[in-house]
């Protein structure tokens, strides 16, 4: 990492630029409220540092260690300041920012008249973000795939009725890519692309998704260490797109015997990971627990762990949805989880009631 002096100029930062280059590995700019730091994408073994220190505009140049250092707090700390995080754009919403961020919808897309009266019910409970799955990661192929699988054409329709449900209610939308040949496709009409549990190891798919340079919902794959998770989030951040939302979403369930919950929904993950990075820590409570009453209590802990945020499965009726139909609450009881969230963010966020 190399720190530039706050009065560095453009061709010093250039210059930076242009022997990191000589050396073959990439630079990472990142221009912050205080200063310009410029990060290295590669091997930092073969960078002569006491060389860099010295070059016109450089106050210091040092090797960071971690695996996951443009997205690492040691990194930011430089141009965002220290405790400082990143607020992650979706449409008009700030995810990160000054409240928590309730994102809510079905799990998959199954109609237009469905999606549209979700929407508007989720709306209406105080979401800010609408979710929908066209193309489903199932265990079974026997089950419902999403509507994604019933070809391209059908996949479009469905992507164009999440962005009308999106703009009619006024919401951004987030939909899930499954491979790298519904990248394109999804993100002309997602405002923020999803990168599902099964994924998070799929490097190909990262990158392809970090390219189209709008925010991604990375979400832990259920095997995944911390250090891991944070690794492969590096994969999107070294594309120039730092845009990554993280997403806990459960960690496989451990002991014989019948499990209880779908999986162990890892708490501790967000203040741990929230150490490591200044990205944006979400949890999702329904994959989490696979069941709907526990998704109040799951997500008020969830809030209190310091969440920026929650992904929510809603259904008007939930006995009728197609997919994940044990985990899927109704809008009145989302509600319900958005008002305590709210009141509990309040009494935890130190100074936020002064600020009213
Ligand atoms: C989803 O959010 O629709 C989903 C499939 O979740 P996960 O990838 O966490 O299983
Ligand atoms: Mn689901």
């Amino acid at each position: 990492m190399i720190i530039m002096k706050t009065d560095a100029t453009k061709e010093q930062k250039a210059q930076v630029v242009k022997e990191i280059k000589r050396y073959g590995l990439r630079a990472d700019v990142s221009k912050g409220k205080y200063r310009t730091v410029i990060g290295l994408v590669g091997d930092e073994t073969k960078i002569p540092f006491a060389h860099f220190a010295i070059l016109p505009g450089v106050k210091e140049a040092m090797m960071v260690e971690t695996p996951y250092k443009l997205i690492s707090r040691e990194y930011s700390k430089f141009f965002e300041g220290e405790g400082e995080g990143l607020v992650v754009k979706v449409g008009n919403i700030e995810i990160g920012g000054d409240g928590p961020i309730f994102i809510a919808g079905p799990c998959a897309v199954e109609s237009k008249e469905q999606l549209f009266k979700i929407a508007e019910e989720v709306k209406k409970a105080g979401a800010h973000i609408l979710r929908g799955g066209i193309f489903k990661p199932r265990s079974s192929v026997h089950s419902f795939q999403g509507l994604g699988a019933a070809g391209w054409e059908k996949a479009e329709e469905a992507l164009d009725w999440l962005r009308e449900a999106g703009k009619r209610f006024k919401l951004p939308v987030v939909t899930e890519v499954r491979g790298e040949a519904q990248v394109d496709l999804a993100a002309k009409y997602a405002d923020m692309l999803q990168i599902g549990a099964r994924n998070m190891y799929n490097q190909d798919l990262l990158t392809k998704v970090a390219n189209k340079n709008k925010p991604v919902l990375f979400k832990r794959n259920f095997g995944a260490g911390i250090e891991e998770f944070l690794s492969f989030a590096e994969y999107i951040a070294v594309e120039g797109n730092k845009n990554i939302i993280l997403c806990e979403r459960g960690i496989l369930p451990v002991g014989k015997g019948k499990n209880y919950t779908r999986y162990t929904l890892d708490l501790a993950a967000v203040p741990a990971i929230q150490k490591e990075t200044y990205l944006p820590v979400i949890v999702d409570p329904s994959h989490g627990t696979g069941r709907r009453d526990l998704i109040f209590n799951m997500s008020c802990a969830a809030i209190a762990a310091g969440a920026s945020g929650l992904m929510i499965e809603v259904h008007y009726n939930p006995a009728e949805a197609l997919v994940d139909a044990q985990q899927a609450i109704t809008p009145d009881e989302l509600k319900g989880v958005i008002d305590a969230c709210q009141r509990i963010h309040k009494l935890i966020v130190p100074g936020r009631n002064e600020k009213g």
